[in-house]
């Protein structure tokens, strides 16, 4: 299969050769069908180093983006991560082939319905979905063993930070609307140890926690 031969080029080309080595983010990379999250019309392009328009203004990350935020969430078989984010629902179905339990989060409701359906007609099971507003997280179903933001926030919500597991690791994007970096946080017995993985660029989190809602 044509995809098939692009996805294999893709983690060989962008993801390995830039560095990530750990075994399971490639092994999921290799696997998810990048294509069917994105629209017909740039299927051909899904495999490309870059992000891709998913409607609603926002995005899908590029590829190894996707794969860095992964990998710095050090994750095991049995982990419940929670994302904020869903969008394409790509970042969740990458994380569903490696751990436990997705519980992701949704604000705009025709991407939501559109990531259900893909995850339902996929077989991603282990993959809960939500239309809310996610900077106030889950707590119902909190502690998370990870928590990834998929969003540029302004600062790190401290609601989230609250609903990690001690041991818990977290990434999200930080900074002005127009640039952001990539924060690792891990939560320990003593507090939390915070990291910068380096610039980046997101679309804006929107809501109680995160930007003001623009409409
Ligand atoms: N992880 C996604 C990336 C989507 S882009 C993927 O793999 O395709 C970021 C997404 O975050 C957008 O869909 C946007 O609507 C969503 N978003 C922004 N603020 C949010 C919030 N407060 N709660 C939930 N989702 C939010």
């Amino acid at each position: 299969m044509k995809y098939d031969r692009m996805r294999h080029d893709m983690v060989e080309k962008q993801i390995e050769a830039r560095g990530i080595t750990d075994v399971a983010v490639l092994k999921a990379m290799r696997k998810v069908p990048r294509h069917l999250f994105v629209s017909e019309a740039l299927m051909d392009q899904a495999y490309s180093d870059f992000p891709l328009p998913i409607g609603e203004q926002q995005t899908i990350s590029q590829p190894y983006i996707v794969a860095e935020m992964t990998q710095a969430l050090q994750l095991s078989a049995d982990d419940r991560v929670l994302e904020i984010g869903t969008g394409s629902g790509y970042q969740a179905a990458i994380l569903a082939q490696i751990v436990f339990r997705v519980y992701t989060i949704e604000r705009i409701h025709s991407l939501y319905v559109k990531a259900r359906k893909l995850f339902d007609q996929l077989g991603y099971h282990n993959i809960v979905t939500r239309y809310s507003d996610g900077t106030s997280g889950w707590k119902d179903e909190s502690p998370f063993n990870a928590i990834i933001v998929t969003a540029g926030a302004p600062v790190v919500p401290t609601v989230l930070v609250n609903q990690l597991a001690i041991g818990g690791r977290m990434v999200i994007p930080v900074g002005d609307q127009h640039a952001q970096d990539l924060i690792r946080l891990e939560r320990d017995e003593r507090g939390i140890r915070q990291t910068n993985l380096g610039a980046c660029r997101f679309v804006k989190l929107v809501g109680e926690h995160g930007w003001s809602d623009p409409s």
